[in-house]
């Protein structure tokens, strides 16, 4: 007998890599090129070529990578943490958890630009946008932010734009989370703006300011009512912004109902774990009146076109990506996995279970106060939900230990005084221990309830979550099936390929997302001692190391949560750089026309001004116009943003020569890497000419996209700007740009383990399969669709544009047809008319076999059958199956009388029998949606059919 020498357990060949030797060979043939070596060869400019190869050891086995994780959690020592400052220990409903947080048909979704494919999670955000105003009483929230320091430093831009004054000054409750405090310095700081920080009882001068922010309950425990401060603010034009906690609320007089213009603040305590800093969605609130002027994605009703009601996306013309350098805030991924977490959360519990919750944990703050006073000390403040502060005199460092050693983290407060939060977690034993660091041994929980210590005047009356699907029954069968119905009607990674231009939809491997649930990396407190989290600090240090190695760069911060935020720290870099020389007037921004919109908005969020650069005919950044744009700006320039390969996915050959001219004018380059999938292994960044990137670690290292976040946007930087990389955010000091030192710490772990489990040749072979199936792909199709741009070997990088402008005049038929009709075939349909308007960029990334990657191209071709059909006058030219997609189930019953059969509506090539991915709604109307605005659950008589 021969034994195969095939090892069934190397990972980065039969996990990662789509693709068979034998498929690989098969689709060279097709593309035209001996070996995957030589059409790289021919693909990627020969003077960009990396010499040596990466090497960071042999790739490991799947077993192997979990028990490297195992050891590597057990290195954090998990306390309970009391700390609080925004971060609280709670409960994922092991139902939300097991059916959402690691079902890959939740975790696996993209942004919902797609209604028709995302109905599922664009209800699940509807819930969550119900929740958020039901709970600070505003009218329009949206569907999440990053985290609560960023989400308020939105509100401060956004009451910049909407006061009715022209002060240039923010005023900031010095009871607010110092992280907080840290982020609105540095947003404010390239504006120009002052932020004064003091009580706003005593220190607000409402005449001197555009707005003011302030903490509800504060950081030290304090409740106060701000109805005066905000009608003073109102008074003179300004704009009152509240952080306030979505526990405490539901107990407490609402934002809303004390004046506040905007709400802001972190849904963790939602059953999101801490994750040693994220990721949690952050919630953003305002009045009706200023909906068009709120950051991030806003979900809303609309028809589809049976007029049955739909979701989707609304007011997308407020968004960075239409309004560029006009645009005024950057967000793009944002947190949509950890709002739907949170949602669920709520309707998990229903109003009363939440009011349950929150009083619960207020009645063991009590009861930890009562405690600690009777052992003589002085607690404060008078009236508090959950947090105490108690003053401590010089034993501060002897009881913090003491709590250390009994197993609980306290907070530091100045010099003599220690921050106690209770959470839902805490139990009898917790309080014990608490009271046993104080000096009091014996003191006995008291099982009864203790009067309530809420501030009597703003205790909340207002009811809240009145919407049934906050009164589902109960019990668990009810609620699984809603998340399952949900999950239902999108389409994710778990069902087709996602074939997305630029935003790398790849294999998020299953044994990367096992460790994200373990305790000892989801439930570590951000701001615990070093030594409780020494296994973070390895996974962030040999992380930081492999992606240095793989990027050329000299260090990396982990700290922004998006790609977007790591534009925006990278350019603070190269502004505070320019500044340490005294070239603080250098503020021009070289972008081209082709720059994602992300880019834009974050060189205008510094301060900087843009100035676009052409592209030529083959899609390359003009050098000529590159070059006159540098000497005219020569003494004003700051950066030029590029994306390499280029967002018309082509490696350029002169992209040495634009960072030289760059440099060459005092310029920094900064290289947006989202398109990092096509360069890991063959050429890095720092080699090129590079002086800062982020990275997608969403993309191409791996971590799901959630449905529109969670992300990481970690930057590397090139010595000369590790001085500039952001800072720790607890000393509340300009420089920070995330509320977390290490921003979502909890899902590096996935980063990692596709690095380890992949090794450098691993990922190596990942980035040649990656271009060779984007060949492939571009080949298959060129004859029915023509390619637009490609390099001078006549190859594309990692993804195509396919071009079907032509058909807008030969048939009548958009680029919004087609991508619905993919919908029919059971495809996620690619990006959309960017970067060129009318067109479709398309990415399969290296995890795609060839069978999925051939049932792709022939839905494709059979698509460019269906176009000719109308070319020829055979069919209607309204009156078709791409005018008409996609079809739902409705459409196989009732009256029938379209010119094609209703098989041919449902079952294009492509669709699969049986497996047919049925999308629950017809074409969404889009306008109709926006005339006529609702952004939180539709009205009770209207809601039966979608909750059944
Ligand atoms: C995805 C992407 C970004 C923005 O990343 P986010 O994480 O969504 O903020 C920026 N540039 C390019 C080219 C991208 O594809």
């Amino acid at each position: 007998m021969t034994i195969d020498k095939y090892d069934p357990y190397d990972f980065a060949n039969r996990r990662h890599i789509g693709p068979t030797t034998a498929e690989i060979g098969a689709m060279l043939n097709v593309v035209g090129a001996p070996t995957l070596q030589a059409l790289v060869d021919e693909t990627l400019p020969t003077n960009i070529r990396q010499a040596d190869d990466i090497e960071f050891g042999p790739p490991l086995t799947e077993r192997r990578v979990i028990e490297r994780m195992r050891e590597t959690a057990d290195k954090n020592r998990l306390l309970v943490s009391l700390i609080g400052q925004g971060y609280h220990g709670t409960t994922m409903p092991p139902i939300i958890q097991r059916n959402i947080f690691e079902n890959p048909a939740w975790y696996t979704a993209y942004s919902p630009y797609q209604p028709e494919i995302s109905q599922g999670r664009l209800e699940a955000l509807l819930n969550f946008q119900t929740l958020v105003c039901d709970l600070t009483g505003l009218g329009v929230a949206n569907a999440s932010l990053l985290d609560e320091a960023t989400a308020a430093a939105e509100a401060m831009g956004m009451a910049k734009r909407i006061a009715g004054n022209d002060a240039e000054t923010f005023f900031v409750d010095r009871d607010c989370l110092p992280q907080t405090i840290a982020v609105l310095r540095t947003r404010a700081a390239p504006l120009g703006w002052r932020v004064v920080v003091g009580d706003p009882f005593t220190d607000l001068d409402p005449t001197a300011v555009f707005g003011a922010l302030f903490q509800y309950p504060g950081v030290g425990g304090a409740i106060h009512d701000f109805s005066g401060p905000i009608a003073a603010l109102h008074e003179s034009g300004a704009v009152a912004v509240m952080a306030a906690d979505p526990l405490a609320l539901t107990l407490l007089k609402p934002p809303g109902e004390m004046g506040a213009d905007i709400a802001v603040g972190s849904m963790q305590r939602y059953g999101v774990p801490m994750g040693y800093g994220g990721p949690h969605a952050a919630y953003m609130a305002t009045r009706e009146a200023h909906k068009r002027t709120l950051p991030g994605r806003l979900v809303g009703v609309s028809i589809d076109a049976r007029g049955n009601r739909a979701y989707r996306l609304a007011l997308q013309t407020r968004e960075q990506h239409i309004r560029r350098e006009k645009a005024t805030s950057n967000i793009c991924t944002s947190q949509v996995l950890l709002a739907v977490i949170a949602s669920m959360y709520a309707v998990f519990h229903g109003p009363r279970g939440l009011r349950a919750v929150a009083g619960r944990v207020h009645r063991d703050a009590v009861r930890l106060a009562d405690g600690l006073s009777g052992l003589g000390f002085d607690v404060g403040p008078k009236a508090f939900f959950d947090t105490i502060t108690v003053e401590v005199g010089p034993f501060q460092g002897v009881i913090l230990a003491n709590a250390v050693a009994n197993g609980v983290n306290l907070r530091k407060v100045g010099t003599d005084c220690i921050g106690i939060t209770v959470d839902e977690r805490t139990r009898p034993d917790i309080l014990q221990a608490v009271w046993r660091a104080f000096g009091g041994d014996h003191i006995a929980y008291d099982e009864a309830w203790p009067e309530p210590r809420l501030p009597a005047d703003l205790v909340r009356t207002s009811d809240f979550l009145t919407h049934p699907i906050f009164h589902l029954n109960r019990a668990e069968s009810e609620m699984t099936r809603y998340m399952r119905r949900l999950a239902d009607r999108d389409l994710a990674l778990d069902r087709a390929m996602i074939p997305l231009g630029s935003c790398t939809m790849k294999l998020n491997a299953t044994a990367e997302m096992l460790p994200i649930s373990w305790p000892e990396f989801s439930e570590v407190h951000p701001f615990v001692p070093e030594d409780q989290a020494a296994g973070y600090r390895e996974l962030i240090d040999d992380l930081s190391r492999k992606l240095c190695e793989i990027t050329g760069y000299d260090a990396i911060s982990m700290q922004p949560n998006s790609g977007a935020q790591g534009e925006y720290a990278g350019l603070l870099a190269i502004r505070a750089y320019h500044l340490s020389w005294g070239d603080g007037h250098r503020d021009v921004c070289l972008i081209p026309s082709s720059a994602h919109g992300t880019n834009p908005a974050s060189a205008q969020m510094c301060g900087m001004r843009v100035v676009v650069v052409g592209a030529d005919p083959e899609g390359n950044v003009d050098l000529d116009d590159l070059r006159a744009k540098a000497e005219q700006h020569a003494d004003r320039l700051s950066a030029c943003m590029i994306t390499y390969p280029s967002t018309h996915g082509v490696f350029e050959e002169r992209v040495r020569e634009i960072c030289d001219i760059v440099h060459a004018h005092g310029g920094q380059v900064y290289l947006d890497g989202a398109n990092l999938n096509a360069l890991v292994g063959l050429a890095r960044p720092g080699d090129i000419g590079a002086d800062v990137s982020h990275l997608n670690l969403h993309k191409t290292f791996c971590i799901p996209h959630g449905g529109g976040g969670p992300g990481m946007g970690p930057i590397g930087v090139k010595a000369h700007l590790i001085p500039f990389l952001p800072s720790d955010p607890r000393m509340g000091e300009e420089g920070a740009v995330s509320a977390a030192p290490y921003g979502s710490a909890s899902i590096l772990p996935i980063s990692w383990s596709y690095c380890l489990l992949m090794g450098g040749r691993g990922l190596t072979q990942a980035t040649r399969v990656a271009i060779l199936n984007a060949n492939y792909i571009a080949k298959r199709l060129e004859g029915a669709y023509p390619v637009l741009y490609a390099g001078k070997n006549g190859r594309v990088a990692h993804e195509c544009i396919i071009d079907v402008r032509p058909f807008q005049k030969s048939a009548g038929i958009s680029v919004d047809d087609i991508a619905k009709r993919l919908i029919d075939c059971g495809f996620h349909p690619p990006t959309m008319s960017w970067p060129v308007a009318g067109t479709l960029m398309i990415e399969p990334t290296e995890s795609e076999t060839k069978g999925e990657i051939d049932r792709f191209c022939d839905a494709m071709l059979g698509i460019r059958e269906e176009i000719r059909a109308v070319e020829e006058s055979r069919v209607d030219r309204q009156n078709n199956p791409l005018k008409h997609a996609p079809h739902t189930v409705q459409d196989l019953v009732g009256p029938w009388e379209r010119p094609y059969s209703r098989e041919a509506a449902c079952f294009p090539v492509g669709a699969r029998g049986m497996d047919k991915y049925w999308p629950p709604v017809n074409r969404v109307d889009n306008a109709y949606g926006d005339r006529n605005l609702i952004c939180s659950c539709p009205p009770p008589e209207a809601f039966g059919e979608a909750a059944e």
